[in-house]
């Protein structure tokens, strides 16, 4: 959640270690001679003249997508019938996007083929690396919009008319990996040939070989009629009949069996509902500092940085964002700040007193008091059509009322219960004179915004009926913290509002 910080000027810094040394790189190049279409004596032939190992940068952007979806497929039958079906998707999982941060060249290595996870911290100096080029800015606004395309994809493989389409992206990490390849350079006769290893699992990324042009030509013709082939003999015996000693329905069966080939993406009609949700918020722990370190910015880039003095709005305190927060304490007056690249803003925050049920069910414990987003927010539909079943069980929740979105280290199967929870019912409260401990607030303002937004969105979703049309509006008139007391108990956490 560093994000709006680290794109500025504390772009984090990551490596994987190398996994396999330089002879097991050799044996994997050696045994890759043998496969494949290549010249049949290359395994004899060929002299490797260099082998050696080098660590690519790569952009990573991680953000958990949220999207819903609405709307319909549909398809004619045979006889002229038209099917129609009804789609309502919601998606919440992570998505990763990965490029590379350098010119591969000749190589080719455009995205990253590892997935998170077994990094260590990147010290400048200990490998040696291609430097990273190109702006992290720009590399950041292209993770982030190639992210929504991906959910947008996702969430409109079924539908072909969207009638409903909203996304948003809970960014994660951004940050610079570097991966380590061994690049292995070799003769055979009078020509000079390239392969890159994985240097982690020893697998081989690309490379160029003498091919063996017979085999190779063999195999495009063979990938490139495989389905076709079999549509052509059967329509070919369907209509030269008397060529053939074939029955029809033989014939039927290998057309039908063409057609099948052809058609492996062709989706499945049916009505309903997709849930998709995973990774809910695993690598919100990558972010803290014992992984990280600050890159040290180019003198390009000190030149072109647009520096900006963070203060805090009430007393001039100079403000330095910590790791892994987004909002935090003023060191000199203790106010609360919302810190982003743009600015400082204050926000005002509250605990709220255990009320009396649970003071006397919970005498003695103490709770914890997590935080949460509270926005004033007030919901108008302009448009609204769902198909079936509409009656629902679920109250109403358009018109003012406050969202209520967890901000602490919880985990988000956790919390998002505790949201709707305390959304739907806006819980009375007296305040704490003092807020008893600060537990560090992870999601800032903006994100918290679009997240119950997403919040409204998932409760229509969840009534019985599958939701074609909603046209709304949004509006938050203000928003603040208020840390609400939970008791932890063996099997969760018992609410103390
Ligand atoms: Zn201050």
């Amino acid at each position: 959640m560093v994000l709006e910080r680290s794109v500025e000027d504390r772009i984090a810094e990551s490596m994987y270690p190398a996994g396999i040394t330089k002879g097991v790189a050799d044996k994997a190049v050696r045994r890759w001679f043998t496969k494949g279409v290549k010249a049949p004596d290359l395994a004899e032939k060929a002299r490797i003249t260099e082998n050696y190992l080098l660590y690519i940068p790569f952009w990573r952007f991680i953000a958990q997508g949220k999207a819903v979806g609405c709307g319909y497929s549909e398809y004619r039958e045979a006889s002229g019938n038209l099917l129609r079906n009804v789609f309502e998707e919601l998606i919440d999982e992570e998505f990763v996007w990965t490029e590379c941060a350098c010119d591969t060249g000749k190589y080719g290595i455009h995205e990253l083929w590892l997935e998170p996870g077994g990094e260590v911290p990147y010290v400048p100096g200990s490998v040696a690396v291609m430097d990273a080029g190109g702006s992290a800015a720009e590399a950041s606004t292209r993770g982030r919009e190639a992210i929504h395309a991906m959910i947008r994809e996702k969430m409109a493989k079924r539908i072909q008319n969207v009638t409903l389409d909203k996304t948003f992206l809970i960014p994660k990490v951004f940050e610079l990996v570097y991966v380590p390849i061994w690049i292995v350079h070799y003769t055979y006769g009078s020509g000079h040939f390239t392969v890159i290893v994985d240097g982690v699992r020893g697998e081989i990324l690309g490379g160029t070989s003498p091919a063996n042009l017979t085999a190779r030509t063999r195999f495009m013709i063979l990938s490139f009629a495989a389905g076709g082939l079999m549509i052509g003999t059967a329509l070919g015996m369907l209509l030269h009949t008397g060529t053939f000693m074939v029955s029809e329905l033989i014939q039927i069966i290998i057309l039908l069996m063409g057609i099948a080939l052809c058609m492996v993406t062709y989706p499945a009609f049916r009505s309903g509902k997709t849930v998709e949700a995973s990774g809910t918020m695993k690598n919100i722990n990558r972010l803290r500092p014992s992984l990280r370190i600050p890159k040290e910015l180019t003198d390009y880039e000190i030149l072109t940085h647009a520096s900006k003095l963070l203060q805090c709005p009430e007393c001039g305190e100079a403000v330095e964002q910590p790791w892994g927060e987004v909002v935090t304490h003023c060191a000199a007056c203790g106010k609360l700040l919302d810190v982003t690249a743009d600015g400082v803003e204050m926000v005002s925050y509250a605990a709220a007193k255990p009320n009396l049920l649970s003071e006397a069910a919970m005498e003695g414990r103490e709770p914890q008091y997590i935080p949460f987003w509270k926005f004033s927010a007030d919901v108008e539909v302009s448009d609204y059509l769902s198909e079936g079943e509409t009656e629902t069980g679920l109250p109403n929740i358009e018109g003012k009322r406050s969202y209520y979105i967890c901000a602490g280290d919880i985990p988000r199967y956790l919390s998002e219960p505790w949201e709707v929870d305390l959304t739907i019912r806006n819980p009375e409260f007296e305040e704490l004179e003092e807020v008893p401990e600060r537990m560090p607030v992870f999601i800032n303002k903006k994100t918290a915004k679009e997240l119950s937004e997403f919040l409204y969105l998932r409760y229509e979703t969840q009534k019985p009926g599958i939701l074609q049309v909603l046209r709304y509006t949004f509006d938050v008139t203000s928003a603040e913290i208020v840390y609400i007391p939970y008791y932890k108990e063996e099997a969760g956490y018992i609410p103390g509002v």
